[in-house]
């Protein structure tokens, strides 16, 4: 069969749900197609199965002229060397020998499970997944991951959460950002005075920073906090402003409007004979890039499944009673190992993963990967639930950075269109990864090979 009419039928059998997307090159192969040609030919039947399912064609996700990867040994110190087939420097990477290839078998393979394309980061497909409440849609998951089978478990995981219907979304409507300012005196008298100052201008202050940082960008100060603290002599005063925006991240367009209130509020100190004896941006307070269950940042989402518990017990082939004791060991696990009653689990790998598949501000997403997994009795149901509270993201363009052709068309492909759709899309494949996690742990299938 030649080339073009293999890869035709295959995207076919998979539209047609009569293989799985992860069983593409087998299936080229089947059809007498040899190694690693198998392998180019299964990868491209992927992505026109994604570009149909997607309704978008790819265009820089772009997918190498070998599509495999080659597996080499240092005959020096025995190395063993998993190179992308296109890579051209064939030598070991510790001593600089040239690389024996390895035996025909065990020389190529795909470079990630699910390949669909990527030159720098290899993207997977890691399946789809259907969200209903604040947004109602179907996502496909583009996820760029290292060579192991994180993609697979998502995908199957999302597939598993979907059989009881829609994951039910909640996700707030815009995303926060703060920063801190804090001022230092040598009397409680003068801190009095200078807040009471700052409380008169407020207002002053705020159509400032507004019209000069945030309007553009449609973002708002929502709030101002006061907090006092004291070390030794120093009486300090800390004044935290939040903003909000519904696309943009606003995490710099709101440290230039702070910088821009100290210097106003500077200037009403020296007029009014303030004696303030420190005046700085404390980033201490505002959570900058601290992951913390109560970050100032971000915007809260979460995605819950009910399961009737009969079909749950069915499945894992025990009482619900003991996949709650095992929810409960994790939790306890985490909270005495980390200090925190949350944690990030299977989250703390795969949102990661989303972040670098999108591209997105903020690059360092430390503090968007804090996540919570849940899990309780109501009625005769299981509800199964992650909540991620501080997820930082901008859609519209920054001041920051710019957004790259690569990460709009992975958005784009994902039926991503909104700051509200990121963050629920990354929500509902933690919960797609979270449950494929926990229901293979308690069939203790997880590093068993049960
Ligand atoms: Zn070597």
């Amino acid at each position: 069969m030649n080339r073009d009419d293999a890869i035709k039928q295959i995207k076919e059998a998979m539209i047609n749900d009569e293989i799985p997307p992860w069983k593409a090159e087998d299936e080229a192969a089947k059809m007498g197609i040899g190694v690693p040609e198998n392998i180019a030919v299964g990868t491209m039947a992927r992505r026109a199965f994604v570009e149909e399912k997607c309704g978008h064609k790819f265009y820089h996700i772009e997918l190498p002229e070998n599509p495999y990867h080659t597996a080499y040994r240092c005959p020096k110190d025995g190395t063993l060397w998993t190179l992308a087939a296109d890579d051209t420097y064939v030598r070991c990477g510790l001593c600089a020998t040239p690389l024996d290839v390895l035996p025909e078998n065990e020389r190529h393979k795909p470079l990630v499970n699910n390949y669909i394309g990527g030159v720098e980061d290899y993207y997977s497909y890691a399946g789809e997944v259907t969200v209903c409440g604040d947004v109602e849609k179907t996502f496909q998951n583009i996820l760029c991951w290292g060579p192991g089978v994180g993609h697979l478990g998502i995908s199957v995981g999302c597939f598993k959460i979907n059989q009881y219907g829609p994951v039910e979304v909640k996700v707030s409507d815009w995303g926060q950002a703060a920063r801190n300012l804090a001022f230092v005196f040598d009397t409680e008298d003068e801190r009095e005075k200078a807040q009471a100052l700052i409380k008169e201008n407020l207002a002053d202050i705020i159509q400032q920073m507004t019209q000069a940082q945030l309007a553009e960008w449609s973002g708002e100060v929502f709030e101002v906090d006061f907090l006092h603290k004291q070390h030794h002599a120093d009486r300090i005063l800390h004044c935290c402003f939040y903003t909000r925006f519904a696309d943009h991240r606003g995490h710099g367009q709101t440290s230039h409007a702070v910088g821009l209130a100290k210097n106003l509020i500077d200037d009403l100190f020296a007029r009014q004979n303030i004696k303030c004896r420190i005046s700085v941006v404390a980033m201490g307070r505002d959570g900058d890039l601290k992951p913390s269950p109560r970050n100032r940042r971000g915007r809260y989402v979460s995605a819950q499944q009910n399961i009737p518990i009969k079909k749950f017990e069915k499945m894992i082939k025990r009482p619900i009673d003991d996949f709650l004791s095992y929810i409960e060991l994790d939790r306890q696990g985490v909270l005495e190992e980390i200090g925190w009653p949350a944690y990030t689990g299977m989250g703390g790998e795969i949102i990661p993963a989303f972040y670098r598949t999108m591209k997105n501000n903020p690059r360092p997403y430390l503090v968007s990967c804090y996540q919570k997994v849940y899990a309780y009795i109501r009625g005769s149901d299981l509800v199964f639930g992650v909540e991620l509270p501080n997820v930082e993201v901008g859609i519209t363009s920054s001041p920051e950075g710019i957004i790259s052709p690569m990460a709009r068309e992975a958005l784009k492909m994902a039926g991503i269109h909104s700051a509200k759709d990121y963050a629920t899309a990354a929500a509902a494949i933690t919960l797609g990864g979270e449950f494929n996690f926990a229901v293979r742990h308690i069939q203790e299938k997880m590093y068993t090979g049960r």
